[in-house]
C-alpha cells in the first residue's frame, strides 16, 4: 500500500517525526500511550530538555524523574524510565529484537515493536488499540486475533512493510487519530479504502459502552505553619514516592472545622479511568507552636516542607492544583491525567 505511504509523507510532520535517537524514541512512545498531541506537544519538548539523554535520567534521583512526568499520569511508566535508564547506562542500549527489548520493565509487544520500527527501521507492526481497531474495520471482523496481523502485512504489501515500517507503522496511528476514529471514519480520504470491508458502513462504528464510575470523596488537612506545610509521601499504590496534601477520615476533619484558622477551600473534582474524587480540602493556619502542638498525632507522620521548595518535590496533579491555588504559584502545565 504505496497509499498508506504517500499519505502519512503528505501529512504536517511532527516536530520529532525523524528523530531516530533510541532513546527519544522511547520516550515519545511511553509519553505518546497516554496523552494526547497538543500535550505531547508541549511535554515531550520540556522532557527532553530537561533530561537530553539517558545518562542524564541516571544520574538524576527517582524524585527528579517523578516532578518531571508530574501531571502526565501513570507514574509507574515514570518509575520504569528511571529503572530503564540506569540499566541501559550499565549495560547498553538492548539489541535490536523484540526479544532482548522485551526484557526491559513496562516494555510491551506494542511498544518494542513501535521502538524498533522507529528507531531501528525494523519490519515489526505496532498494534495498540487504535491500530486493531482499524484492523479489524479492514477485514471486516468484530474479534481481534493475532493471526490477522500476519494477512494485513500482507495486504499492505510485505515487501514494503520491510522497507518503510516506521512510515507505515506510524501512518497507521495518525489514520487511527483522524480518519478512522473509534466514533468517526472519514472513508473517502482513507488511503487504505480500496482494501477495507467497512469502507463507508457505519455499523462498524463502536457503540458507546458506559463506564460505572466510582465516587469517592476525600478530606484534606493542609496544616500551615509559619513558612511551611505539612505534606505527605505515598508510599504505595499510583502515586508511589509522590507527594500529596495529608487526607484524614471525615470524623477527624469535620472536628478540625472548629479549628481557630481553619477555613475551607473550594471543593476539588478530578476524574480519571473508573473514579471520580471530590477533594474537601480544609487550609488551618497555625501561629503559634502551642497550637501546632495540638495537631502532633497527625503531624508526626508528616513532612514539614517550606512552602518556596513545594515545587520541587512532585505532586499527583490534583493536589498540585489545590497548592498552586493556595500560594498563587506559578503552576505547572498540568493535565489532570493521574492514574
Ligand atoms: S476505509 Fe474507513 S473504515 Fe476502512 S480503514 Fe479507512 S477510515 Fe477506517
Amino acid at each position: 500500500m504505496q497509499e498508506l505511504i504517500d499519505w502519512f509523507q503528505s501529512l504536517e510532520p511532527l516536530p520529532w517525526q525523524n528523530d531516530r535517537d533510541p532513546y527519544k524514541v522511547y520516550i515519545l512512545e511511553i509519553m505518546s500511550q497516554q496523552t494526547t498531541l497538543s500535550v505531547m506537544m508541549k511535554r515531550y519538548p520540556s522532557w527532553i530538555s530537561t533530561f537530553p539523554s539517558i545518562d542524564s535520567i541516571a544520574a538524576a534521583s527517582e524524585e527528579d524523574v517523578l516532578l518531571a512526568w508530574e501531571g502526565l499520569g501513570y507514574y509507574q511508566r515514570a518509575r520504569n524510565i528511571y529503572t530503564i535508564a540506569k540499566f541501559i547506562k550499565e549495560h547498553g542500549f538492548p539489541e535490536p529484537n523484540l526479544s532482548s527489548w522485551l526484557q526491559l520493565p513496562g516494555v510491551g509487544r506494542y511498544t518494542a515493536a513501535a521502538i524498533l520500527s522507529r528507531a531501528y527501521n525494523k519490519p515489526y507492526l505496532a498494534v495498540d488499540v487504535n491500530v486493531k481497531r482499524i484492523i479489524m474495520r479492514i477485514f471486516g471482523v468484530s474479534s481481534y486475533d493475532q493471526g490477522l496481523e500476519e494477512k494485513f502485512i500482507a495486504l499492505l504489501g510485505k515487501n514494503l512493510f520491510d522497507k518503510y515500517s516506521s512510515d507505515m507503522n506510524q501512518g497507521l496511528i495518525r489514520l487511527g487519530q483522524s480518519l478512522c476514529k473509534k466514533k468517526e471514519i472519514i472513508c473517502k480520504e482513507c488511503p487504505l479504502m480500496k482494501i477495507c470491508k467497512s469502507a463507508g458502513n457505519i455499523s462498524c462504528l463502536n457503540v458507546s459502552t458506559k463506564k460505572t464510575i466510582e465516587r469517592r470523596d476525600k478530606y484534606l488537612v493542609i496544616i500551615s505553619f509559619n513558612e511551611y506545610i505539612y505534606i505527605e509521601k505515598i508510599e504505595s499504590g499510583v502515586g508511589k514516592n509522590m507527594y500529596r496534601l495529608p487526607l484524614v477520615d471525615y470524623e477527624l476533619w469535620q472536628t478540625f472545622l472548629l479549628e481557630p484558622g481553619a477555613s475551607l477551600l473550594s471543593k476539588r473534582k478530578h476524574s480519571y479511568t473508573k473514579y471520580c474524587d471530590y477533594l474537601y480540602p480544609l487550609y488551618i493556619e497555625i501561629k503559634e507552636m502551642e497550637l501546632l502542638q495540638r495537631f502532633d498525632n497527625i503531624t508526626k507522620h508528616l513532612i514539614a516542607c517550606n512552602k518556596k521548595k513545594l515545587h520541587e518535590r512532585p505532586f499527583l496533579s490534583s493536589y498540585r492544583i489545590i497548592i498552586d491555588e493556595l500560594l498563587g504559584g506559578g503552576g505547572k502545565d498540568l493535565f489532570l491525567e493521574d492514574q
